[in-house]
């Protein structure tokens, strides 16, 4: 098969990723944190816009660690990336993974006694030094070695083993006048006290913005990299990286009292005009975001619910002839951000983001965008 000479035409929507966007919110985190490195998290994908081309965009940025949360993530990133950049798998390594693991140089978030033993147990079956971070749980209880497992690591647990960082994870960082945080910043400090000296991490993209106390040695920034504000109910600091567009289908005029879609939970209460668009819930858009779309500036509201791949716009307020089969709508973008459609549909921009994007044509623009194979990747 030949590559396809219109691949945006093929899919019914495009997702734009701007690799420039990208990297001046890494510089802009970098800036915060002063002398603290900043690594970044690239689990599900990139927050689904792609971990190899993030990550290398990122690596020209001086970033030198990556975050992801499964082994198998970590495995294929290795292969995108090269030797160098530490890549930490913050789920641990499963049963079974570790020589996989240490083929692929990963570095293991051990989150308990069990998986730091067994990440032991395969350096010295292998014969080789491997790395390691030990997270504690400092109240989030979701991973991590708790306090007692912390003080039970006896002097033996690190053989073998090479300590990069000790980390934890904030529950309540997007609340910067949350209790816990300070709390959980307390706990943390108890932990790293019973465990060997190594550098030490905290703050995720909200994390950094609770102050130099929370930064420790290296930051791990995820959402914010991508555009998702980490001060919620404040200015957003970052720029938007995507745009999300898909085209028009047809175009029809209906008459007053016309039902519109499934169960037909529009009726139009006047005469309307109708655009169907190319995207739908299977495509990551929310069912439940009564959302609009923009077109030249204006808004075109949803008429009736989504479908799984297409959604009916009311686009009366354009002319006939201004919106035709194939011209692009845009559903993410400067009129509509991806925290404003988390708003419309009851959840977080991180589900967005990672929803979206599986079933679209991907196209990177700015530094570095030329390297990149344009589809979906
Ligand atoms: C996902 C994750 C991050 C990144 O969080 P953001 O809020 O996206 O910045 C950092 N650390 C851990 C342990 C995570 O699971």
């Amino acid at each position: 098969m030949t590559a396809s000479q219109n691949p945006s035409a093929l899919a019914g929507a495009v997702l734009t990723i701007d690799l420039d966007a990208l990297r001046e919110n890494y510089r802009c985190l970098k800036a915060r944190l002063r002398g603290a490195a900043c690594a970044a998290v690239v689990k599900a994908d990139g927050y689904g816009l792609g971990a190899a081309v993030v990550a290398s965009a990122l690596r020209e940025e001086g970033c030198r660690s990556f975050f992801v949360a499964h082994a198998a993530e970590g495995v294929s990133l290795r292969r995108a990336l090269g030797d160098g950049p530490e890549i930490y798998v913050l789920n641990g390594i499963y049963p079974g993974a570790e020589d996989d693991c240490a083929e692929a140089g990963l570095t293991a978030v051990a989150n308990s006694a069990a998986q730091l033993a067994a990440w032991r147990d395969a350096a010295q079956r292998l014969g080789r030094r491997l790395p390691v971070a030990v997270q504690v749980d400092s109240g989030m209880s979701r991973l991590g070695m708790s306090a007692a497992e912390v003080e039970a690591v006896g002097p033996d647990a690190f053989d073998g083993l090479d300590l990069r960082l000790v980390m934890s994870h904030l529950a309540c960082a997007d609340e910067a006048d949350n209790a816990v945080n300070e709390m959980q910043r307390k706990a943390f400090d108890a932990a790293r006290s019973k465990l060997p000296e190594a550098p030490a991490s905290l703050a995720n993209s909200s994390g950094i913005f609770l102050g130099d106390a929370f930064h420790y040695d290296l930051a791990r920034p995820g959402a914010a990299l991508y555009g998702v504000n980490p001060t919620p109910g404040q200015d957003n600091p970052m720029r938007q990286v995507v745009r999300l567009e898909a085209q028009v289908i047809q175009t029809r005029d209906l008459e007053t009292g016309i039902g519109v879609g499934y169960g037909h939970s529009f009726r139009t209460g006047a005469p309307l005009r109708a655009a169907t668009i190319a995207i739908g819930y299977a495509d990551g858009w929310p069912r439940r975001a009564s959302a609009a779309a923009w077109y030249g500036g204006r808004k075109l509201p949803f008429a009736g619910r989504v479908s799984m791949d297409s959604i009916v716009l009311d686009v009366s307020s354009l002319d006939a002839d201004e919106l035709a089969p194939g011209d692009l709508v845009e559903l993410i973008g400067d009129h509509q951000t991806i925290d404003d459609l988390a708003e419309l549909s009851g959840t977080i921009g991180y589900e967005i983001l990672t929803g979206i994007g599986h079933r679209f044509h991907r196209r990177y623009r700015g530094d570095g965008a030329s390297a990149v194979p344009q589809g979906n990747i």
